[in-house]
């Protein structure tokens, strides 16, 4: 896969392409990454890739020409563009395993107010990763290019992926690693058992219970299986 970021910051993004998952899918092949400096599409001698908004108002909007040049400069047929936007479509689980199907992604970062809105035309989709405002796309670029390259075969074991928050549509039951016992705390007694059946349904009921607890929208949203529905249970009857 090819990875094109869009950015007045291509600076921000070293250490993360060199450390850990994303480092590593490098050095395998799996992904490629290039940048597109926005300001060198820019025209004159001050490069000014931004304006006054129309309409008044604060700050500054990030112009047309020079995003869409440099969209163009790189932009195949093979390309899907994603906008980086506090307006966009929420980032989710599903998106990353959508858009780690992609031969070339393309990534474009605004930056001071945000981008003149007929940009948006010129892309596949508009995408926020949380209901907050970041300055800059940078950031959730990142997030977006990490979801997604750790799901590219290869990238890290199978089997950790399947089991994770959001990809059964719930969250991921509780991890323990050694000594069994800190600071008082026990490690639940069934994970110490060896018997998998009774692993694999504790693992299932508390990945019911934290679901419940935190993120009752995903399990609103979720088709529960018999047995499911009968773990669910036994958890209420715990409380
Ligand atoms: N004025 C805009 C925010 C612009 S923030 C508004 O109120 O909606 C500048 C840039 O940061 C945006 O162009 C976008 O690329 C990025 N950005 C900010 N918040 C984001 C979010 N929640 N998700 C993804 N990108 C975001």
């Amino acid at each position: 896969m090819r990875i094109t970021v869009l950015t007045l910051f291509p600076e921000m993004y070293e250490n993360f392409l060199q450390t850990s998952v994303f480092g590593r899918a490098i050095s395998r092949g799996l992904v490629s990454v290039d940048f597109v400096q926005i300001r060198d599409f820019a025209p004159g001698n001050y490069k000014h890739v931004d304006d006054t908004p129309y309409g008044g108002g604060a700050g500054m909007v990030m112009k047309c020409q020079p995003v869409i040049d440099a969209l163009n400069s790189i932009r195949t047929d093979a390309s899907h563009v994603v906008l980086t936007s506090a307006n966009g479509i929420p980032y989710t689980q599903k998106k990353a395993r959508e858009l780690s199907q992609k031969e070339h992604l393309v990534i474009l970062c605004g930056h001071y107010e945000g981008m003149d809105a007929r940009i948006e035309t010129f892309t596949d989709e508009q995408v926020s990763i949380g209901d907050y405002v970041l300055s800059g796309g940078e950031l959730a670029s990142m997030v977006i290019m990490d979801s997604v390259v750790r799901l590219l075969k290869g990238a890290i074991r199978d089997e950790s992926i399947s089991e994770e928050s959001y990809e059964n549509g719930l969250l991921e039951y509780p991890q323990y690693t050694h000594p069994a016992e800190y600071a008082g705390m026990q490690v639940p007694e069934v994970l110490l058992s060896g018997n998998h059946a009774k692993i694999r349904e504790y693992r299932l009921r508390e990945s019911l219970r934290l679901t419940k607890e935190r993120r009752p929208d995903l399990l609103e949203k979720r088709v529960l299986s018999d047995e499911e529905i009968r773990l669910l249970k036994e958890t209420e009857e715990d409380d």
